[in-house]
């Protein structure tokens, strides 16, 4: 079967195609040109398009359906080579007076499907299928500025929020990083793309020693490790105490936060007591909190939180100099699922930020053969 050209980084395909120069242009043409069919690219030799057309595919991953929500949010299903699906999350944010902050938020899928389990989760609900490739990572964020005609000069952020555990698929969640960061291809910054992880620790060590530059978020969701355990059953393998000195270890750009997300549960996690225990647990950490509400799904044993609730546990952060962001349901219009993810991301890179003063496993396809041609 062939192999899914954004599989490759562009090391790997020079390391393949010679004279070595031809990669780079392949790459370009299909990240900068949106290229979807080797004859296309008509500066390559003849015989080398039909070579490239034998060995690689460039449509392994498909747009199924999309929904388009009321502000221009988009949730995609993507189809994969086996037909298995994911979700991928298209936002505008809102402008700010930074102009190099980009408009553009794309929330990716990293598995189908999550070994974690998370109570309050439809992902972790329906277990894990399987890991997803580096290019079926890259694949969402190139295929959704394709179907948004977003220009290559335009910066995109990218979280790693959507379906699945990203540091359950580290390899190729870094190789994804890099291959988007390739200046020949979409040129994302790792500073532009955020890594959220149910804080497995040895992972979130792995990743800090890779260096890669991006920024790490914790779904931290409770403050006490009973609480947290009946969420996140991981937790009872890795106690909050442990994902803080995590934290205190993994390295980050001094001008940037490490983001605590926190879903909020009516009468599980909302009481003004845990404000209180998540200020002390944050102590010496440069942290921003986002505070997500519930978002109620079929099934679901939990509710979610008064509105007041998250306020006033919002409002304690703030008296006490945490970096805090709320973000309530706005009667999505795209549905369910994503309609979750879809929150989160929004406040994760929200531009509402209200300031303290007033806050391995390798998938398959991830290795790709050294076969030259
Ligand atoms: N696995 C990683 C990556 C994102 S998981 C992690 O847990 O950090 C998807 C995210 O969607 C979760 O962190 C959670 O905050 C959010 N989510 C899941 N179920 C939700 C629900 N019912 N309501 C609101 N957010 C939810
Ligand atoms: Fe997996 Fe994240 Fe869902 Fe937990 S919240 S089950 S880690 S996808």
């Amino acid at each position: 079967m062939a192999d899914f050209l954004l599989d490759y980084s562009l090391e790997e395909l020079e390391a393949l195609i010679t004279p070595k120069f031809r990669a780079k242009q392949i790459f370009q043409w299909v990240y900068r040109q949106n290229g979807t069919d080797f004859e296309q690219i008509s500066t390559l030799p003849k015989t080398l398009r039909t070579e490239l057309a034998e060995r690689f595919t460039l449509d392994s991953v498909r747009i199924k359906h999309k929904s388009e929500g009321r502000d221009r949010s988009v949730k995609y299903l993507f189809e994969l080579a086996d037909s298995r699906t994911i979700e991928t999350v298209f936002l505008v944010m809102r402008p700010t007076d930074d102009e190099k902050k980009p408009l553009y938020t794309i929330c990716v899928s990293s598995q189908v499907g999550c070994k974690v389990g998370c109570a309050f989760c439809m992902t972790g609900k329906s277990g894990f299928v399987r890991n997803l490739s580096a290019g079926e990572i890259a694949a969402q964020v190139l295929l959704v500025r394709r179907d948004q005609l977003i220009a290559p000069e335009k910066g995109v952020n990218v979280v790693y929020m959507g379906m699945g555990e990203p540091l359950d698929n580290l390899e190729n969640v870094a190789k994804a990083v890099k291959i988007l960061q390739t200046e020949a291809g979409l040129s994302i910054s790792p500073r532009r793309q955020t890594i959220s992880t149910s804080a497995i620790v040895p992972k979130i060590d792995l990743l800090g020693a890779m260096n890669l530059g991006v920024l790490l978020a914790i779904s931290l969701h409770a403050v006490d490790n009973e609480t947290r355990a009946k969420l996140i059953p991981i937790n009872k393998a890795y106690p909050i105490e442990s994902v803080v000195e995590a934290v205190k270890r993994f390295p980050i750009d001094l001008r940037k936060r490490v983001l605590f997300e926190y879903l909020m549960i009516k009468d599980i996690n909302d009481s003004p007591s845990g404000a209180k225990k998540l200020v002390k647990i944050l102590d010496g950490i440069q942290a921003k909190v986002n505070l997500i509400a519930f978002n109620p799904h079929a099934g679901s044993e939990f509710q979610r939180p008064e509105r007041a609730a998250m306020e006033s546990f919002q409002r304690y952060l703030l008296d006490h100099g945490i970096f805090c962001t709320i973000r309530q349901s706005r009667g999505l219009d795209i549905d369910a699922a994503c309609g979750q993810l879809r929150e989160r991301i929004e406040s994760d890179v929200s531009r509402e930020t209200l300031s303290a003063q007033s806050k391995q496993s390798g998938g398959q396809n991830g290795d790709v053969s050294r076969e030259t041609i």
